[in-house]
C-alpha cells in the first residue's frame, strides 16, 4: 500500500482516484471545488484543507489538471511541502515547454517528476483501461508503474522529461486530421449516392482504415458503437480536441516543424468550437463538413 497524493478531481482525475482506492491505497486528494472534494469523500479518498497538504507524506503525487500555467502554479505550492525522494506524476495534457519546466522544477526539489498524459477518456479512466505516455527518468518510470498499471490498461516510457506530452500531442494532432478525413470521405460518399455502410465495408477492411473510421465511425448506425449513434454526445468534446490541436501547433511552432494538415485541422476545430459545438463529440465535424459549400 502506498501513500499517494491526487490534485484535480474533475472528470477525469476522480475516477482515476476511485481506482486507486479500490486497490488498497491510501489516497489524499484537494480541488479546488467543494462538490468534486464531496464525491471524492463519499469514496472513500481523504480530502486535504490544500495542496500543500495533500504533498505531506504522499510517497506519489499525482495531478490531473486543465493546464501547463495550472499545473506550474500548483507544482510551486506542493514542492515546498513534499518529502524528498517523493515522485510527481503529472497527467495533465499541457504543452511541452510547461512539462519541462515542471520536471526543472521538481528535480531542484530533489523530487522524481514524470509527465504521463492519457489517452481513452472518461470512460478509460473509469474502466482503469487508460493508455499512459510517460516522459521522465526510467528508474523513476519503474518506481511509478505499479500505481500507473492500476489506472491503465497500457502505459509507454516514451523518454525523457516532455516526451510523454509530444507523444500524446503527435497522436491527437493525427487524430484530429484523421476524423476530418473520414468525415470528409462518407460526406463525399453521401454526394455520390454510395451507400455509407458500403463505404464503412470497403475503407474498414482497405488501405483507408484507421481508428476514426474503424472503431469510432463518425456516421450514425454504421460500425461498432459510437458517439454518432448517441446523438454525438461526448465521448471526446471539441473543446478538447482544439486543446489538443492548438498545443500541437504551439509545439510545431518553437520547433519549426511543417504540420500544414495540423494546421488546417486547428483551423476547423476552432471553427467547429466557434460555431457552438464545442461540447459535441469531435466527430460531429462530419455534419460540418456536409453543411459546407464545394469552396470553403
Ligand atoms: P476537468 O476540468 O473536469 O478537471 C480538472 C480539475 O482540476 C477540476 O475539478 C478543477 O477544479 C481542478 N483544478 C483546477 N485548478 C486547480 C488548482 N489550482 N488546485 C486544485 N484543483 C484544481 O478536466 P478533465 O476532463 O478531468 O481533464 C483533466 C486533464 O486531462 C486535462 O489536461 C485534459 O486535457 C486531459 N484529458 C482529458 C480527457 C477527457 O476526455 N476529459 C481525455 C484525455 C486527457
Amino acid at each position: 500500500m502506498s501513500k499517494i497524493g491526487f490534485i484535480g478531481l474533475g472528470n477525469m482525475g476522480l475516477p482515476m482516484a476511485r481506482n486507486l482506492v479500490a486497490a488498497g491505497h491510501q489516497v489524499s486528494a484537494f480541488d479546488r471545488v467543494e462538490t468534486a472534494c464531496a464525491e471524492a469523500k463519499a469514496a472513500g479518498i481523504n480530502i486535504c484543507p490544500n495542496n500543500g497538504e495533500v504533498a505531506r507524506d504522499a510517497e506519489f503525487i499525482i495531478t490531473m489538471l486543465p493546464n501547463g500555467p495550472i499545473v506550474l502554479s500548483v507544482f510551486e505550492e506542493i514542492l515546498p511541502a513534499a518529502t524528498k525522494g517523493a515522485i510527481i506524476i503529472d497527467c495533465s495534457t499541457v504543452d511541452v515547454s510547461s512539462s519541462k519546466k515542471a520536471h526543472d522544477m521538481a528535480t531542484s526539489a530533489g523530487l522524481g517528476c514524470l509527465d504521463a498524459p492519457v489517452s481513452g477518456g472518461v470512460g478509460g479512466a473509469t474502466a482503469g483501461t487508460l493508455t499512459f505516455m510517460v516522459g521522465g527518468k526510467k528508474q523513476t518510470y519503474d518506481k511509478a508503474l505499479p500505481i500507473l498499471d492500476i489506472m491503465g490498461g497500457k502505459v509507454v516510457h516514451c523518454g525523457d522529461g516532455g516526451a510523454g506530452q509530444s507523444a500524446k500531442i503527435c497522436n491527437n494532432m493525427l487524430l484530429g486530421i484523421s476524423m476530418i478525413g473520414a468525415g470528409e470521405a462518407f460526406a463525399l460518399a453521401e454526394k455520390l449516392g454510395l451507400d455509407q455502410k458500403a463505404l464503412f465495408d470497403v475503407i474498414s477492411t482497405s488501405s483507408g482504415f484507421c481508428w476514426s473510421v474503424n472503431t469510432y465511425c463518425p456516421v450514425p448506425g454504421v460500425g461498432p458503437q459510437s458517439p454518432a449513434d448517441n446523438d454525438y454526445k461526448p465521448g471526446f468534446a471539441g473543446t478538447l480536441m482544439l486543446k489538443d490541436l492548438k498545443l500541437s501547433q504551439q509545439a510545431a511552432e518553437e520547433t519549426g516543424a511543417a504540420t500544414p494538415m495540423g494546421r488546417k485541422a486547428t483551423q476547423f476545430y476552432q471553427q467547429f468550437v466557434d460555431d457552438g459545438f464545442g461540447n459535441t463529440d469531435f466527430s460531429g465535424a462530419i455534419n460540418t463538413l456536409k453543411s459546407m459549400k464545394r469552396d470553403t
